[in-house]
């Protein structure tokens, strides 16, 4: 009993540490918002499965903390969503994405479209698609210039006002995929009534593919006929392994994401990646 006691000191001293981590974390995260420094988005290559071109990017956060150094979006975002600060961060991103869309275009650099992940909060925000639409008008960039990701959750119980929003982001122009699919709870009939343009298949599927334990071929088989039949294209995540490659074309996955053709990267070194293309 009397150690059943101390087990639960420990576990409540814990939890305060995390509180209190976590209010460090907030207002640190504030205050890099307010000022704007120390915030960068990395760039991570989609390639075409069938041709290996370079036909798309994802944009991902990064912070750098003043004293802890680079932290992790899956610590910080959370952060963000509980505080509300994932407001004011996304908008950030929004601008940091656009202002480099404008930079190469300047530059006369053609860019590949860029995919921005969107929170719950973000998504569900009054006036957030006047907001994209303010933002790409000041910077000068066409709506097809950008993509955005959502995951399943984000509409979960409230479909009909997601699919408003949704068909609203598109006919503007933009690009709509579903991150992280699989590990959500997408009915398959209601996936037919979004409009979406593209799945992406979790990091968890990819990874196992050639592995030992049976069924992961046919979960990834069964959301390729789905794509198929659905028209949307379709995104391996987290493709690491010539081998996951090899396979995932047996499943005629049309897009490749992974460190084996690509980690995220910064501004320059994805811009290097651009040039290198070859010219049309
Ligand atoms: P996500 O949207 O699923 O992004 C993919 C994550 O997988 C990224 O982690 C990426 O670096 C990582 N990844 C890519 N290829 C591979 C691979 O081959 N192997 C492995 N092991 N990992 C790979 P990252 O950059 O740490 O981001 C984590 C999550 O944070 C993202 O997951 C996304 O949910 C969130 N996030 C990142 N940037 C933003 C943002 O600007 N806004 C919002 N709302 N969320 C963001
Ligand atoms: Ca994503
Ligand atoms: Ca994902
Ligand atoms: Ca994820």
């Amino acid at each position: 009993k009397q150690e059943g006691r101390n087990a639960y000191r420990l576990y409540r001293c814990d939890i305060d540490v995390q509180a209190r981590d976590h209010l460090t974390m907030e207002t640190d995260l504030r205050n890099t918002v307010e000022h704007g420094d120390g915030l960068e988005m990395a760039y991570q290559p989609l390639v075409s499965r069938q041709t290996g071109a370079l036909v798309s990017a994802e944009a991902l956060l990064r912070w750098h903390h003043p004293t802890r150094g680079l932290i992790s979006p899956d610590e910080f975002i959370p952060v963000a969503e509980r505080s509300g600060l994932i407001i004011p961060l996304g908008e950030r991103v929004l601008e940091m994405v656009l202002g480099q869309i404008r930079t190469w275009q300047d530059q006369g650099i053609q860019p590949v479209p860029v995919a921005i992940n969107l929170s719950a909060r973000q998504f569900w925000q009054e006036g957030f698609i006047d907001t994209v639409i303010a933002k790409l008008s000041h910077y000068k960039v066409a709506p097809s210039a950008i993509s955005f990701e959502l995951t399943e959750s984000t509409l979960l119980n409230k479909q009909a006002q997601g699919i408003e929003i949704l068909q609203r982001l598109r006919q503007l122009g933009c690009r709509i995929a579903i991150d992280d699919f699989g590990t959500g709870y997408s009915s398959l009939s209601y996936l037919q009534e979004l409009p979406i343009d593209t799945l992406k298949i979790d990091r968890s599927f990819t990874r196992t593919l050639g592995g030992e334990k049976r069924g992961n071929g046919a979960i990834v088989a069964a959301v390729s006929g789905l794509a198929r039949e659905l028209d949307l294209c379709l995104v391996a995540e987290g493709v690491e392994t010539q081998e996951q490659w090899d396979i995932l074309g047996t499943y005629q996955v049309e897009m490749i994401q992974g460190f084996l053709t690509g980690h995220p990267m910064n501004s320059d070194d994805f811009t290097q990646r651009l040039m290198a293309r070859p010219s049309k």
